[in-house]
């Protein structure tokens, strides 16, 4: 989410024109190089009743994604013959940011909704479960920037320990531009005053990109600068994924 700059909005009871995000030996606000994620911790398995599930906290993001089905697809019209539905829901609590957020579905929360729905297709095999439907409920918590992303990544994570088949996980992340640099993995001011924000996703295993956006202007080298280094970083948070998948696994047999 951008705001404009020249709305005198402060940060840190300083106004943004004075603070830098980004000082001469390219450390970030929060201590970051200009490459490097914030602090990822992924659970898998956290819910009992729900068939498969992720907790991701990333930075100051504390998301839950929750997998229910495959089910038969009700009304019986929405079936497809030759695949499952994939149906995302992204929703943001009324608390998970500094002023209250106004409860329910909104334009936003139904795009991400959609992007993460076409993500997920991608990597699910859906054509095992025809007629069927299979819910993703993605539940943002705690919201600093980034939370498609965090969303993305649980959700596959949910996915997978639901068992149901998937050519791979999906690793995201956001990559941008702030004052003139592009950067890994924006925080919330660094969206907020950047001048670039680019969420994707790529299957690790085929390198395929499922979900692209961008808000903000780029240059094509900037770009290209963008893409590299966000691959880069889903390939660690894949790392990440998959380990929450074994330590779950490991824990289930011990059981
Ligand atoms: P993402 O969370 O995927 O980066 P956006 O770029 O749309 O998605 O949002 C960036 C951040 O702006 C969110 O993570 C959240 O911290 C904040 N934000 C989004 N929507 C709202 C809202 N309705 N009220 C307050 N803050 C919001």
């Amino acid at each position: 989410m951008r705001r404009n700059l020249n709305y005198g909005f402060l940060l840190g009871g300083m106004n943004m024109d004075e603070k830098k995000l980004i000082n001469e030996k390219n450390i970030r606000l929060d201590g970051r190089k200009l490459g490097e994620l914030r602090p990822i911790k992924i659970e898998a398995g956290v819910l009992n009743r729900a068939d498969g599930s992720a907790y991701i906290e990333w930075g100051g993001n504390k998301v839950l994604a929750a997998v229910y089905g495959p089910i038969e697809a009700k009304p019986r019209h929405i079936q497809n013959p030759t695949k499952a539905i994939i149906d995302c829901r992204y929703n943001m609590a009324a608390f998970s940011v500094g002023e209250r957020k106004r409860p329910g579905p909104g334009r936003r929360s139904i795009e991400i909704s959609k992007v993460m729905s076409e993500a997920l297709e991608y990597v699910v095999f859906t054509e095992k479960f025809p007629r069927a439907k299979i819910d993703v409920y993605i539940e943002v918590l705690q919201a600093s920037a980034g939370t498609r992303c965090a969303g993305l990544t649980a959700a596959s994570v949910a996915l997978a320990d639901a068992g149901i088949p998937m050519i791979d996980l999906l690793p995201a992340c956001a990559v941008g531009k702030v004052e003139g640099q592009v950067v890994l993995d924006l925080d919330k001011e660094e969206d907020n005053f950047g001048e670039a924000d680019i969420p994707l996703s790529v299957v690790p295993r085929t390198n395929e990109i499922v979900l692209l956006q961008m808000d903000g202007q780029l240059t094509i080298k900037e770009f290209e600068k963008c893409m590299e280094m966000g691959m880069n970083a889903c390939k660690d948070i894949y790392e990440l994924q998959k380990a929450a998948l074994k330590e779950r696994y490991a824990v289930f047999t011990e059981e």
